[in-house]
């Protein structure tokens, strides 16, 4: 039975990224050898980083003056490398739900931190609006999509002060305007590539400014000086990024892909919203993220709601239990998810709702 991989991270990946992911771990750019066993010196590997990095920049029109970098340690390390290289003095910082609480942790750590606003009173299943960022900030630091709670930002927010967001989980959705930030970062696993390569974007103006004592590894001027090279890089997950990269170029690029993104959570949310037993988490359509569709059972069926998973589970629908912080399901329709398992995933439902 065709599985729908609905999974929040790690996640779907296109067909192309796997498959060219398979070739290269038994015979990588004819060398006879897997991707698996060879030097990251190697002039082969050192051509798909460099392409890597150059087919990001392409795409999401980053301007000269900034660098791509692919680390290890996942979003989680960045939560506190930001703070280290970038806070000087005071933090201004938006708390949208669990990540983002996170990333503030860290930043205490470093120095004052003003958490502008923060939408924890109703359970994170809001954007809050009414904020004012200090003019003394280094930086803003927001979550563009709240995973666990299925809320996004989808316009860069409008502050006198430069921009850092976590774009875990939807880099690769929406235009951005890099200019405005002095770093982006995310871990792969949710739109890019397997777990365990984090892409940073930083502006290279922006970094080594802090005045104090920062670890070798644990400073972006040696990532950037060295191009994410000072020690062994993620080297198998750089290749699968490599192919999403090549794939999202061949789906015409980031509005082609917003287009398509748009498409897939409409169905949803719309079978959603018309449902007489499931119910949308997040009510402001304006806050809906459009990779993580939260939903729930209405109170009158909310007993069903493990009969509802056992029923999709049969029907080939994978991953689609929410998060434990929120319950009920969560539906993730990243780039690689096609139209065809969301629409699977509405009949599946619509076939319960009819059993009830
Ligand atoms: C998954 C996720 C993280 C955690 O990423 P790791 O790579 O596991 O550290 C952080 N932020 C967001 C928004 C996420 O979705």
């Amino acid at each position: 039975m065709k599985k729908h991989n609905f999974y929040a991270g790690p996640s779907i990946m296109s067909q192309f990224t796997i498959e060219e992911t398979a070739k290269a771990v038994k015979d990588f750019a004819d060398m006879g050898l897997s991707i698996l066993e060879i030097s990251h010196r190697s002039k082969q590997f050192q051509a798909v980083i460099d392409e890597a990095v150059e087919l990001f920049k392409e795409l999401l029109e980053i301007p000269e003056g900034y660098s791509v970098l692919f680390l290890g340690g996942g979003a989680s390390l960045q939560f506190a490398m930001v703070p280290m290289n970038m806070l000087r003095k005071k933090a201004a910082y938006l708390d949208t739900g669990v990540w983002a609480s996170k990333a503030i942790k860290e930043a205490k750590l470093f120095g004052e931190v003003d958490v502008v606003a923060s939408s924890k009173d109703r359970n994170y299943t809001y954007i809050p609006k009414d904020y004012v960022v200090p003019g003394d900030a280094d930086y803003f630091h927001y979550t563009s999509n709240n995973t666990i709670y299925g809320t996004e930002i989808r316009k860069d927010p409008e502050v006198s002060v430069p921009l850092i967001a976590d774009m875990s989980s939807d880099v690769f959705t929406r235009p951005i305007d890099i200019s405005k930030y002095d770093l982006i970062y995310g871990g792969a696993q949710k739109n890019l590539a397997p777990a365990g390569v984090t892409f940073v974007i930083v502006k290279d103006d922006a970094i080594g400014k802090a005045d104090r004592v920062i670890p070798t590894m644990l400073n972006y001027e040696t990532h950037v000086k060295k191009g994410s090279m000072f020690n062994t890089p993620p080297v198998l997950p750089i290749f699968s990024a490599l192919q999403t990269l090549k794939y999202y170029k061949q789906l015409g690029g980031v509005r082609a892909i917003e287009k398509l993104d748009l498409d897939k959570a409409e169905v949803l949310y719309n079978a959603i919203d018309a449902s007489r037993i499931f119910v949308a988490t997040v009510p402001d359509h304006a806050d809906r993220s459009i990779m993580n569709v939260c939903f729930v059972m209405k109170p009158e069926y909310k007993d069903l709601e493990k009969e509802f998973i056992d029923f999709a589970t049969e029907k080939g629908m994978v991953g689609i239990k929410g998060h434990r912080d929120v319950g009920g399901f969560r539906a993730s329709l990243y780039n690689a998810l096609p139209m065809e398992s969301v629409k699977a995933l509405v009949d599946v439902m619509k076939e319960f709702e009819r059993k009830y």
